[in-house]
């Protein structure tokens, strides 16, 4: 079982088809990391902000790319805050922490306070991304992992239960692997994460277990290493 873990979320794991943030969603959410937590996992948690805005989307519609970036990280904000509020009312003691600083709303990002709160039992949510556009929440989470020395990053995907050749939505064919190298993602082009949030993994040394949220009882399969899912190495 791991000691300290990161849990990558992405936007859309908050939403439903008719709600950016859906309140059952995240109640769910919230009752499984408590169960989590009563393992004695310490847990921080980095959020997307897909279920309000991708940089790059709206850059496609002519926005400013900076800009654009800007206002998705700001989307994980809200998504953050929606975890926090979630957890907390079931009785989970949080604390969130933003790369953009924001001190009414939460605590600015300081590692040193950030592993305290690890050790003290608390989970951790980081919003804002890196606080730099151009670079996505799967990157934070490669960089937040290395920085707060987390035993793995735990990259909760919807519908999907690991990493695949072929996307086996389109493909029934397509055959997921269990074990990969950072190298094999690279070199095959495997779809996991960007490849600057891929490369910062490889250098760093921090393995991920990529594996499918929507089964209940994953994210705690996945704290004991006992999820079924594709596991991603040095
Ligand atoms: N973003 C950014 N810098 C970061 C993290 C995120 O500019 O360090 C912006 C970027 O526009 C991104 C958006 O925030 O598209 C939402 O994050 P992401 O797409 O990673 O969310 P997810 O797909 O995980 O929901």
């Amino acid at each position: 079982m791991y000691k300290r873990v990161l849990l990558k979320l992405s936007g859309e794991a908050l939403s439903s088809k008719e709600n950016n943030l859906e309140p059952a969603v995240l109640k769910e959410l919230a009752i499984e990391l408590k169960r989590v937590k009563e393992t004695g996992v310490e847990l921080a948690i980095v959020v997307g902000g897909g279920n309000f805005i991708r940089g790059k989307q709206i850059q496609d519609m002519g926005m400013d790319r900076t800009q654009a970036d800007y206002m998705g990280m700001l989307g994980t904000v809200i998504n953050a805050l929606a975890v926090q509020n979630a957890l907390e009312n079931e009785g989970v003691v949080t604390r969130v922490q933003t790369a953009i600083e924001m001190q009414k709303v939460a605590e600015p990002f300081i590692l040193r306070r950030a592993v305290r709160h690890l050790e003290k039992g608390r989970v951790v949510i980081f919003g804002a991304g890196t606080g730099s556009p151009y670079f996505s929440t799967d990157t934070t989470a490669a960089l937040r992992a290395s920085e707060i020395g987390a035993d793995v990053i735990l990259m909760a995907k919807n519908g999907v239960d690991g990493v695949y050749d072929s996307d086996p939505k389109l493909n029934p064919e397509a055959k997921k692997f269990n074990r990969l190298t950072y190298m094999d993602v690279l070199n095959k082009g495997l779809k996991v994460m960007d490849s600057t949030a891929i490369s910062m993994c490889m250098d760093n040394d921090v393995d991920l277990i990529v594996f499918n949220m929507n089964e209940k009882g994953n994210i705690e399969k996945a704290v004991r290493g006992e999820v079924e899912g594709t596991t991603i190495t040095q």
